[in-house]
């Protein structure tokens, strides 16, 4: 163990540039030092994690049929596991309406994931569209009536 640890350190000594000869593209302005004065010059985002919630109760079974690139079996995992087109990223989907998402590489493209997902199962009326309450900025669902945040009416039904 201490061995791999000294290589580890070596390789970081030996790839690490002085101060003042910053290359990477993203660049401590600070370098900071490590034990042993190891300055750590760059970094590269290689994975991002992320999660979020749609808020909402899924048939994973309904789920897995109506979305391409996706797995499901229940035996080995409880959730659907998605693997978009054109692109590393798996996305995990929960019966609570939980959503995990790795390998992705950039903010953007964990946001372009999650929307290109609510909209998939949006379109194979899994879940009801959302919208945004023109109070308090709140999501809800497109089909209430009134705003659980703020109390706001959104729509006036049989009036
Ligand atoms: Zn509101």
């Amino acid at each position: 163990m201490g061995g791999i640890l000294l290589v580890i350190f070596m390789v970081l000594y030996l790839s690490g540039s002085p101060a003042g000869e910053i290359t990477t593209k993203n660049q401590y302005t600070h370098a900071p030092t490590f034990p042993g004065g190891i300055y750590l010059t760059g970094y590269q985002i290689e994975n991002i994690m992320a999660s979020s919630n749609i808020n909402t109760r899924l048939n994973l079974v309904d789920v897995a049929r109506k979305l391409d690139d996706s797995d499901y079996n229940p035996d080995n995992f409880p959730g659907v596991i998605w693997h978009p087109r054109n692109s590393y990223a798996v996305v995990v989907i929960m019966d609570d309406g939980k959503l995990m998402c790795t390998n992705t590489r950039s903010l953007q493209e964990v946001e372009s994931l999650f929307k290109k997902l609510t909209k998939k199962l949006e379109e194979s009326g899994l879940i009801t569209p959302r919208m945004t309450c023109p109070n308090c900025n709140a999501v809800v669902d497109s089909e209430d009536v009134v705003c659980i945040e703020c109390g706001y009416m959104l729509q006036d039904r049989g009036v």
